[in-house]
């Protein structure tokens, strides 16, 4: 057989050689342990968690070996196609802080020397080292109609075989020129195939990066390379891509495993050096009492958007993913209470063979930290911009006096012992609704361990004692003095040592008039809260609660 003549034959308009595009795209001048890696999503919905934590670590590995990260959209399944599909991914990716130095970096612009980093926009380089392949007498046309294949497929299953084509199965690796010839002269559709070079009884051996030594049967299969339509399968364009664009560490969805064998195939048949594989478990979540993997139909959590929606803090979510890929990173966490999540050495070995556990209540405590971290001008301006985007009348009242907001998300915010009460800024609505009258429930509900007209004591008394301009321990003192007068312990001390002597301490007094300034038992500090609010608004909560005791 001429394989110059049959190359020629299937792909007359492609004139470029391999070597052409080596110049074009020349090898990367980085440092030497720099590592280019990518992440290749295909545009066929919403962005998962998984892909999010695969493009974290692919870009984690990138960035902190001074390497490259890029972004390319494998786009060669145009029939699992959704609109606007890149938009959602990057949408995720670059609202959770993914830096992307190449490849899609807007939702319509591109950029990179690698380019173009959408594979439907690389048909003819594709199309050039499937030449070479031909070429090689590597690569061959079939012909093979959906019904011969399938016919194929029922035997190989009758008969317990390898499914594929193969071996005896692979009718078309046989045809001669004139045959081939005659078949495309007749207008047959043919998809190109490689003719692999393996054998059933020869393994491969390679170092995974998180799993370690795996050793496969080597792939004997014919596979597709280029479809009927030129378009080549995901395995090809991989190959060629993960090559042409320097990628040094592919790391991927273990999914991928299986598939090693036919990609090591290509790379070696092509004559080109493979990339390193690292293969990432899937995260997986508690069902009852088993586990399984995050699922795009049952699970919420599996889309990136719900984090989004509910408000987490994109810092804490990346920190919860680091989290899942390192156990280490609670000790740097400990270590480092400011440093940026950046600062993290991931590394790949201590990566879980068999899947993280995701748990929404562990993410809200990351979450809550990572609030509880953010000045609260941070707080505000976050908070703010998911309310406008999903509580339209949150965002007008946290907006109406940004001071007031401030002030307010200032609560407790002490460098030592910060309180966390928010985790995501859907929660700001209930935890501050004490703060606005539109949210605020007054109905005051008394103290069960003081009585009526004791409480109706304290809130009288209070209004005649209360200085506004008080600092928060003489505001305290004016409470405890406010005790005495009642017959109230002045000391919470004093009233456990003989506790017969005095109808409660100054806690109650405290309490009493927390749950008519806020309308609970547990607040931030209220001499905060009520030097935010203002007398006027103190006063009319306190007349309130007094009208409501009924006495
Ligand atoms: N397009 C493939 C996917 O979405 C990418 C796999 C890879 O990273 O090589 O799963």
């Amino acid at each position: 057989m001429d394989y110059n003549a049959l190359a020629e034959l299937l792909f007359s308009h492609i004139d470029k050689t391999m070597a052409d595009y080596e110049t074009i795209y020349p090898k990367r001048e980085l440092p030497e342990d720099a590592k280019v890696t990518r992440f290749a999503p295909s545009p066929t919905g919403f962005l998962h968690i998984g892909g999010l934590f695969a493009a974290l670590i692919s870009e984690r590995i990138a960035h902190q070996s001074g390497g490259k990260f890029i972004l390319r959209i494998e786009d060669t399944d145009k029939k699992r196609e959704v609109e606007n599909g890149v938009e959602k991914i990057l949408e995720g990716l670059i609202g959770f802080g993914v830096s992307i130095d190449e490849g899609f970096v807007d939702f319509d612009s591109q950029v990179g020397d690698y380019g173009p980093y959408m594979q439907s926009q690389r048909a003819p380089i594709y199309q050039c080292f499937a030449k070479e392949l031909v070429k090689k007498g590597m690569a061959y046309p079939c012909f093979c109609t959906e019904d011969e294949l399938s016919a194929t497929r029922e035997k190989q299953e009758a008969e317990k075989l390898l499914p594929g084509y193969w071996g005896s199965f692979a009718k078309c690796r046989n045809l001669t020129f004139d045959e081939i010839k005659e078949k495309i002269d007749a207008g047959m559709p043919y998809v190109l195939r490689l003719k692999s070079c393996g054998s059933e009884d020869k393994k491969i051996a390679f170092k995974d990066g998180i799993k370690g030594k795996i050793e496969m049967p080597e792939n004997i299969v014919d596979v597709v390379i280029l479809k009927s339509d030129g378009i080549p399968t995901y395995h090809f364009a991989h190959v060629v891509d993960d090559y042409l664009m320097g990628t040094t560490n592919v790391i991927r969805g273990d999914e991928w495993i299986s598939s090693i064998p036919i990609h090591l195939q290509m790379f070696y048949m092509l004559g080109l050096k493979p990339p390193k594989y690292a293969h990432i478990a899937p995260i997986m979540k508690e069902d009852e009492g088993g586990k399984r993997k995050i699922s795009k139909r049952k699970d919420p959590e599996a889309a990136v958007t719900y984090y989004d929606e509910e408000g987490y803090p994109a810092d804490g979510v990346i920190e919860y993913l680091l989290n899942l890929a390192n156990y280490t990173f609670e000790d740097f966490r400990k270590a480092n209470k400011n440093a940026h999540w950046s600062e993290f050495k991931l590394e790949m070995n201590k990566m879980s063979n068999s899947g993280g556990l995701f748990d929404l209540v562990k993410l809200n405590d990351v979450c809550k930290n990572t609030v509880a971290s953010y000045t609260a001008e941070k707080v505000y301006d976050l908070a703010t911009k998911w309310a406008q985007k999903y509580d339209n009348e949150l965002y007008t009242l946290l907006t109406r006096n940004k001071d007031f907001s401030v002030a307010m998300f200032n609560f407790d915010r002490n460098p030592d012992k910060p309180r966390k009460d928010i985790g995501k800024w859907s929660e700001v609505r209930d935890a501050f609704a004490f703060m606005f009258d539109e949210l605020f429930d007054g109905q005051y509900e008394n103290v069960e361990n003081v009585s009526k007209e004791d409480a109706k004591k304290m809130l009288e008394l209070y209004k005649e004692m209360y200085d506004e301009t008080a600092d928060n321990s003489t505001w305290f003192n004016t409470l405890k003095d406010l005790a005495e007068k009642i017959g109230f312990a002045r000391e919470v001390k004093e009233y456990k040592k003989n506790p017969d002597a005095f109808p409660g301490h100054v806690g109650d007094v405290s309490n009493i008039l927390r749950v008519a300034v806020t309308g609970r038992t547990k607040s931030p500090d209220l001499c905060s809260i009520m030097k935010t609010l203002g007398k006027e608004k103190v006063i009319e909560r306190i007349d309130k609660a007094i009208s409501a005791l009924g006495i």
